[in-house]
């Protein structure tokens, strides 16, 4: 079974987190002190902050941020954004890719070292968990207690999960709702305690067990780096000319029968990388830099800590392993300007001018009339034409309105079975309405209404247009 095993097994690490037979490998990164580690910490619990807080924060009267998925309502900064605002959540959607690209052509991965909820979380909150409780790679805990610490390592995951879940989901469902269910009991909101209970699951799938693998084989993201950089992003990379040949003084390689395979190596012939492998042990994806580019960098610097301190202590200039563009690598002069870096930004300004244009425009309400279910018309005894038709009426603004709504023209035509709409501050309502028109005014089956829509508050007032159907002749036993 085991030569069985090794014959299968492929010629060279497939993922950096799986061992040769296939079995999970799991990683035990070195915590490297250095700058970066000190200004990622910084930056990881502003991140963590900022997300707990802005649920919280209101804004113009609404949350600063809420994602009402259900009535498919969106508030940003105190605005609300409504179904009928496709467009503008379209460009919304197109300025955040399009500036994620651009950071990512100039800055590489910065957005996974730095920024992204499961680096914060896992290298911030979890690892740090772990080595306190059971130690990390190169600081193992003494081995008595160690199952008690395991269960209260577990304990405190439970702990930060239960809050990070309920924290995301409060983007959801709004912070004073969630409370709400918090403090009441579970038999009182069984759907929503289902979802917390489901959220604080996956939080500790993913960050007890499943971890650094999000980074290597789910994230789209890491996918599509070779398409977003280019030989002058900036990444983290390891100077080859300036580390190989790797090495302590060597002495030559022999065979099994004693013969020089290799000569030695002198000191001097020697690069700077000692191969201490002590920027592989930090990794924490488990890759080794010293390979190249890889999809599965996150780009978290940890390796140029770890390197800096081997450099600082043999004596040799700090940044073998540095942020640096593959071209400046290589020998080459940096390109900052460059046809992505141009063309990005146009796109982005394009992209926010519309949205700043559509929004600045937009009316006080959104007004859309459909067509009733049923029979397209109906004829009366009297010979009028009936259309009933459904008016939906969104109110964009911040205070509640009463709309009332007219047939101006042609004459004739009236509104029946409808009462004026009061709709509250950024709601949409809806309601059928019977439109009654003598036959004399429709003109081979059809005639175009125009309809006046007004509000009491003064801040709207439109005429829309709307076709309404009738007969392209009268029966003969109305035909008077
Ligand atoms: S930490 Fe630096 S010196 Fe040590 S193996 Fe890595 S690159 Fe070489
Ligand atoms: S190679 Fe370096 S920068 Fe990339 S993930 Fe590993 S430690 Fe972080």
């Amino acid at each position: 079974m085991s030569d069985e095993v090794t014959n299968l097994a492929p010629e060279e690490r497939v993922l950096s987190t799986l061992n040769d037979d296939g079995s999970r490998r799991w990683l035990n990164p070195r915590l490297s002190k250095g700058v970066f580690l000190s200004a990622r910490r910084v930056v990881a619990w502003v991140l963590i902050f900022v997300f707990s807080a802005i649920p919280w924060i209101p804004f113009n009267g609404n949350p600063m941020v809420f994602l009402d998925i259900i009535h498919r309502e969106f508030t940003f900064f105190g605005k609300t954004f409504l179904p009928t605002d496709t467009l503008l959540l379209a460009l919304l959607l197109i300025t955040g890719f399009v500036s994620v690209f651009l950071i990512t052509a100039l800055f590489g991965r910065v957005w996974c070292g730095w920024a992204c909820p499961q680096t914060v979380y896992m290298e911030f909150l979890y690892r740090p968990i772990e080595r306190f409780f059971v130690g990390g790679s190169g600081k193992p805990k003494a081995k008595n207690l160690l199952g008690l610490r395991k269960i209260l390592q577990y304990v405190a995951y439970l702990i930060v999960s239960i809050h990070l879940s309920q924290t995301f989901i409060s983007y959801f469902v709004g912070a004073a709702n969630l409370k709400e269910w918090i403090w009441g009991s579970p038999a009182d909101h069984p759907a929503a305690f289902g979802v917390m209970f489901v959220t604080t699951g996956l939080m500790m799938f993913d960050f007890a067990y499943f971890r650094e693998q999000v980074c290597c084989v789910m994230c789209p993201y890491a996918r599509m780096q070779s398409a977003l950089l280019d030989q002058d992003s900036m990444i983290v990379t390891y100077d080859k000319k300036r580390g190989d040949p790797r090495g302590k003084k060597k002495r030559a390689k022999k065979n099994e029968i004693g013969e020089i395979i290799s000569l030695p190596i002198l000191e001097e012939e020697l690069g700077d990388c000692i191969d201490c492998t002590m920027c592989v042990q930090t990794c924490p994806t488990g890759i080794d830099i010293r390979d190249g580019l890889q999809l599965e960098c996150i780009g978290c610097a940890q390796c140029v800590d770890a390197c800096n301190v081997v450099m600082e202590k043999i004596g040799r200039p700090l940044g073998l392993i540095r942020y640096s563009s593959e071209r400046i690598i290589n020998g080459g002069k940096s390109h900052l300007i460059r046809p992505r870096v141009i063309i990005y930004p146009l796109i982005l300004i394009g992209a926010l001018t519309a949205f700043v244009f559509l929004l600045s425009t937009k009316p006080a309400a959104d007004v859309l009339f459909i067509r009733g279910q049923g029979l397209p018309f109906n004829i009366l005894e009297s010979t009028d034409i009936t259309n009933q038709v459904r008016v939906r009426i969104s109110n964009r603004t911040e205070e509640a309105a009463t709309y009332t709504v007219s047939v101006i023209e042609p004459e004739g035509v009236r509104i029946d079975d409808f009462t004026p709409m009061t709709i509250d501050a950024v709601e949409t309502s809806s309601e059928m309405m019977l439109i009654i028109a003598p036959y004399s005014v429709f003109k081979d089956g059809e005639v175009i209404l125009s309809i006046k829509i007004v509000d009491d508050q003064g801040n709207y007032e439109t005429v829309e247009t709307y076709k309404i159907l009738g007969p392209m002749s009268l029966p003969k036993e109305k035909t008077p």
